[in-house]
């Protein structure tokens, strides 16, 4: 049985048009001879009735503040649930045998960790007997179920996670991520409106970008393609545009990573604070440094950015978490300064790895364009600056320049 699993989206879901597209692409995929299973998150964007955000607004006013965690899963896992049986029954309309199916029902096993949950194991028999009978299973992305019963959510873009996990644990020949936009562009369209979409990436520059700030496809989506084998691709609801092909270049084949595109995209994350934490005693000094990060990671913060030295400890947060860090090292004897409106913007490519000068050409393209670079990180494919976040978007267009994405891969 050649299996495709095909994600779509909230935008994808979230009218009747859309679904006609949702429908065609799943009659496509059977014309074409495959066993398909289907993917749907939780219907449209912030303000609309079923969508995430607006589930999440409900439960907020009801708690008033931080909501139960457990009772935030059990119903946001409805999103995708509503999502779900609306597709299956458009399937059904349009003549397609179709069922659908809430994460627990199609064997996706979580571990308890409610909003942040990861699949242990997917365990496939009911999904095998509807695709043997002859139906294509309409599952509910971003959603499981732990060994006890209890319901689970994989975290924002989780439904990405879902349709990769579930393409390994089938053996699917590919999974497809269909979106709102036709691919994975150099940079983020809204930024960069003429990005051009990039026919391939290695897992490796996908995971990157994904973890780096580019939304457009879930970072441990990517990694469990990768761990299994399976390709991604990722295309355009409306549209038979091929979109971006995630895989391992084949080495010595026509894709082979060429060191004269060292960068295939920038990616950026905004709404950062630096916390820059000094003092005159060494931080090596009586576990310092253990005890500063201790205090920050009991808050539930998880920092970025991280650079140690004797003197200094510096690191960047989501900005909403900057006061709660400050309150945790209130009670050190250190300095504690904190820098609000921040952004980081990254490059990305697995060909930069031992190419001279690529941070050089970062620096002379932020440099050239006035901004300021505050710290940097890299890896063995990124490099990051964290900058001004108001000339975010000059800073992604002088990269975007001078690393030539203009003309596509
Ligand atoms: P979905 O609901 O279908 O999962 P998302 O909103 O999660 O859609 O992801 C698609 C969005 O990702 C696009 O609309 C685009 O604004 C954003 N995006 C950010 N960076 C990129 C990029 N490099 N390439 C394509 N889209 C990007
Ligand atoms: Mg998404």
């Amino acid at each position: 049985m050649r299996v495709l699993v095909q994600k779509f989206g909230g935008t994808s879901v979230a009218t009747p048009e859309k679904r006609r597209q949702v429908v065609q692409h799943v009659r496509k995929a059977l014309e074409d001879g495959y066993a398909v299973v289907a993917v749907a998150s939780a219907m449209g964007r912030r303000g609309e009735p079923y969508a995430t955000d607006s589930l999440l607004e409900l439960l907020a006013r009801e708690a008033g503040g931080a909501p139960d965690p457990r009772e935030q899963d059990q119903l946001v896992a409805c999103g995708e649930i509503i999502a779900c049986a609306v597709l299956s029954q458009a399937l059904i309309r349009q003549g397609i045998p179709a069922v659908s199916l809430t994460g627990a029902q199609a064997g996706i096993l979580t571990e308890g960790r409610h909003a942040d949950a990861r699949i242990l194991q997917i365990r496939t028999e009911r999904l095998h007997r509807e695709l043997s009978g002859g139906r294509v299973p309409v599952v509910a992305g971003f959603q499981g179920v732990t060994e006890e019963g209890e319901v689970t959510t994989l975290g924002r873009g989780g439904s990405d996670t879902t349709a990769a996990a579930l393409g390994v644990a089938l053996g699917a020949e590919l999974v497809e991520i269909f979106t709102d936009v036709d691919g994975i562009k150099a940079a983020d369209p809204r930024v960069v409106p003429d990005a051009p979409t990039l026919a391939s990436v290695a897992y490796r520059e996908a995971a990157e970008l994904a973890h780096l700030g580019a939304r457009v496809v879930h970072p441990r989506a990517v990694e469990i393609a990768m761990e299994g084998h399976v390709p991604l691709r990722i295309r355009q609801t409306g549209s038979d545009h091929p979109g971006t092909l995630v895989w391992d270049r084949p080495a010595g084949g026509t894709m082979e990573i060429r060191s004269d595109r060292p960068v295939v995209g920038i990616a950026h994350v905004g709404d950062l604070a630096q916390v820059v934490v000094g003092g005159r005693q060494d931080f090596n000094q009586d576990a310092l440094h253990s005890r500063l990060l201790q205090a920050v990671a009991r808050k539930g913060v998880s920092i970025d950015l991280i650079l140690v030295s004797p003197h200094q400890l510096m690191f960047s947060v989501p900005e909403p978490a900057a006061s709660a860090v400050h309150e945790a090292l209130a009670e050190f004897d250190v300095e504690v300064a904190v820098t609000r409106k921040l952004a980081k913007v990254s490059v990305v490519g697995a060909g930069m790895h031992g190419v001279p000068g690529i941070m050089a050409r970062v620096a002379r393209a932020l440099t050239g364009a006035g901004v300021a670079i505050l710290q940097t990180s890299d890896s063995h494919a990124s490099i990051s600056c964290l900058i001004d976040g108001e000339r975010l978007g000059d800073a992604i267009r002088a990269l975007f320049e001078e690393f030539e994405l203009g003309r596509g891969a």
